[in-house]
């Protein structure tokens, strides 16, 4: 499908978790560019509502006001999106959050919040949607993980350990969901211009990563949404549990994560 595709009452409809803001907002437009009917999960409702009013296309945008980690909230939400849209193609599971802190300072509160929302979170929104893209004939997952999924570094032992099991989660899925037609990737965004690396990044992390990347720069929510949008797009139709770094030469590099 390409931009400026009409959106119409048949059109495919993709969910996107965390999607009032950042990464997950620029991948809801991308795919609402795209003719695609687009539900936007969060948990924050009134950045969620002002991103959805501001589409002000009640057609095709509904906002759906869920916590990911929280199995009745979902299958709530999912269903919510199955009453106005009838379908479920694509899910971008891509709500998180992040703590840099090392071990020692870790809670275990916020090692488990991080684990439940960022993994548990795609654990139970695929198991809520998988069964709505096997009547639709078939979809696409994307999987939000990080450079911090495939690197270890100091600060991130509740972070890095989240993203890597969602990369291994990708896998599992993309063998298992295969057979019915539903493919299964994960993209690892380096660092990338939002609120939630206004909150992690501090001055040295910026500066090391302008250093150590080779692009010497943050990449942008759209960047990551154009990856997204091709690897749930039938010009991906045979790649599956992949993981695909987004992160201007960072991965390549070979340097340790600030
Ligand atoms: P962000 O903080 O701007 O947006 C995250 C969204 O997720 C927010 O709208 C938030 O309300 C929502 N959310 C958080 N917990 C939730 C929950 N329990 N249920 C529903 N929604 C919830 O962050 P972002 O930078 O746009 O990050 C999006 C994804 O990209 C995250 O998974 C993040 O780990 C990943 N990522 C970000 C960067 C970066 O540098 N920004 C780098 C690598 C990976």
């Amino acid at each position: 499908m390409s931009p400026s595709t009409p959106v119409t009452a048949t059109s495919p409809v993709a969910i996107v978790t965390g999607g009032a803001r950042g990464i997950g907002l620029a991948i809801g437009q991308w795919f609402l560019d795209r003719g695609h009917r687009i539900a936007l999960l969060d948990i924050d409702q009134q950045t969620l509502e002002r991103s959805v009013a501001a589409f002000d296309r009640p057609d095709a945008v509904l906002a759906v006001h869920a916590d990911v980690r929280d199995p009745r909230q979902v299958a709530a939400g999912v269903a919510q999106v199955v009453a106005k849209f009838g379908r479920i193609d694509k899910l971008v599971n891509n709500a998180g959050i992040a703590v840099f802190k090392p071990v020692m300072q870790t809670s275990y509160a916020e090692f488990r919040d991080v684990l439940t929302t960022n993994l548990d979170g795609a654990f139970l929104c695929t198991q809520a949607c998988v069964p709505e893209m096997i009547k639709a004939g078939g979809g696409a997952i994307v999987n939000i993980a990080s450079i911090s999924g495939l690197r270890a570094s100091t600060l991130r032992v509740a972070y890095g350990t989240s993203k890597a099991a969602l990369l291994h989660l990708t896998k599992q899925l993309a063998v298992e969901l295969g057979d019915v037609g539903i493919r299964v990737n994960a993209i690892c965004p380096g660092p990338v211009e939002t609120e939630m690396a206004k909150l992690v990044h501090s001055v040295a992390i910026r500066s090391d990563y302008h250093d150590a990347i080779p692009l010497g720069r943050y990449g942008t929510p759209e960047e990551m949404a154009n990856t997204v949008g091709f690897l749930c797009s039938s010009d991906a139709s045979f790649i599956n549990g992949q993981f695909l770094a987004v992160d201007g030469g960072f991965d390549a590099a070979g340097v340790g994560l600030p």
